[in-house]
């Protein structure tokens, strides 16, 4: 069966392997219905000629696009989204522009295969209560949280989720030269090439954090049963522990097509793009440790954040990401990232979440409040 998809976020890492994905997968398997970027318009109408979208969404530049009524602003991605001519779509969006469509979408009936992880961080009990209810599939691309789904048949007989993290490209490195690094060094992520606010959070670790939050929501798993383990090679995607001690793990080459298919073509598999033939044999050595807490305290303060729950994940997920739009522009330097994550968390009064419109309110606040900190910063 054909299936319409809309990819959210096609400019992006995750957006242009998802359609080289679906190039391979053949025209009788998927159609492009939607499109959208932000800014980088250029792309957008290469995609535009080659795989003919229906609709076209752009956040910045759309006088540049070369489509006929391209939609904008945050209605006009929420309308792509949720189009009901959707059969599935790809939110691969970066941050908490993430979170209005989804939810739009799955109100609509409309499967989605998640990338942006900051969109259950942000209402995961809320996004999690509106796909039962509305009975769509959310499929994680998020290549730990894929790899947690492969190797899960039944729930209730798992006792524990084992998250790998590769460690960035600080694993090896002093806290001295951690301060003292610069944004090319910070984005030099050893494994994953990805977009810049992700790569920034595999450096300090915090996309681990928000990654535990994840899948503390996508699996209903306590905080106390899940264990995130250093993995340098990042061959072992995640794993899980069954209650009878057995662990399974999902294990493959560094690649987002196969979690990208997979949650795209879910439950079938599907041969794909080829990429080299796993072999046990090269893969010289695995090695496994604890991560360092002291070394990465946004790890720490993520969890601490996804325990508490409420109104503490919105917190900490606003601030980390306006303070990382801030490093990114050259406002604050590596060693700021915690310390000011930190003191919004630790200060901002708690409140109480009932509505998205909660969330929505106290995200922005919490931006707002982020950047004014961030304008009293030292300029590197
Ligand atoms: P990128 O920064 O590479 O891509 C982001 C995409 O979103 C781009 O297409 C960008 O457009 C678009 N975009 C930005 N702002 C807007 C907006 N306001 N409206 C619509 N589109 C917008 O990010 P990644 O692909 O790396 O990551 C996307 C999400 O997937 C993140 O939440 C990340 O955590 C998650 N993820 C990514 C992985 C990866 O390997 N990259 C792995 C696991 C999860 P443009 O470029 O045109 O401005
Ligand atoms: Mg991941």
């Amino acid at each position: 069966m054909k299936r319409k998809i809309s990819i959210i976020g096609s400019t992006g890492s995750i957006g242009t392997q998802a359609l080289e994905v679906i190039e391979e997968l053949g025209q009788d398997k998927f159609e492009i219905y939607g499109l959208a970027a932000g800014g980088n318009t250029e792309l957008l109408n290469t995609q535009i000629k080659k795989f003919k979208p229906k609709r076209v969404y752009a956040s910045r530049n759309i006088t540049n696009v070369d489509f006929n009524n391209v939609l904008s602003g945050d209605e006009g991605l929420t309308e792509l989204a949720s189009d009901k001519e959707n059969d599935i779509i790809l939110m691969a969006v970066s941050g908490h522009y993430g979170l209005k469509p989804t939810i739009a979408a799955i109100r609509n009936g409309i499967d989605i295969a998640l990338a942006n992880k900051e969109t259950l961080v942000m209402a995961g009990d809320i996004i999690m209560q509106e796909v039962k209810k509305y009975n769509v599939k959310l499929l994680p691309v998020d290549s730990e949280h894929s790899a947690i789904h492969q190797c899960i048949k039944n729930i209730s007989d798992i006792s524990k989720l084992i998250i790998t993290a590769s460690g960035g490209p600080f694993l090896n490195k002093s806290s001295y030269d951690m301060a003292h690094s610069d944004i090319k060094q910070v984005l030099n992520h050893p494994r994953w090439k990805m977009g810049k606010k992700i790569t920034v959070d595999s450096a300090t670790l915090m996309n681990k954090g928000l990654e535990v939050i994840e899948a503390h929501h996508l699996f209903d798993i306590d905080y106390d049963n899940i264990e995130v383990v250093i993995h340098p090679q990042s061959i072992v995607h995640s794993a899980v522990e069954y209650k009878d001690g057995s662990v399974i793990a999902q294990l493959g080459l560094p690649s987002m097509h196969i979690p990208i298919q997979y949650a795209l073509t879910y439950p079938e598999r599907i041969e794909g793009i080829k990429s080299k033939s796993f072999s046990f044999s090269e893969i010289a050595r695995l090695d496994f440790s604890k991560p360092d807490f002291d070394k990465f305290p946004c790890l720490k303060l993520a969890i601490e954040a996804g325990k508490r729950g409420g109104c503490s994940p919105v917190i900490m997920n606003a601030s980390n990401e306006e303070t990382v739009y801030a490093f990114l522009s050259g406002i604050i330097s590596y060693n700021d990232i915690y310390p000011t994550v930190e003191k919004i968390f630790k200060t901002y009064p708690e409140q109480k979440i009932n509505t998205l419109d909660d969330i929505f309110e106290l995200d922005k606040e919490v931006r707002i409040k982020t950047k004014e900190l961030l304008q009293g910063a030292k300029i590197i």
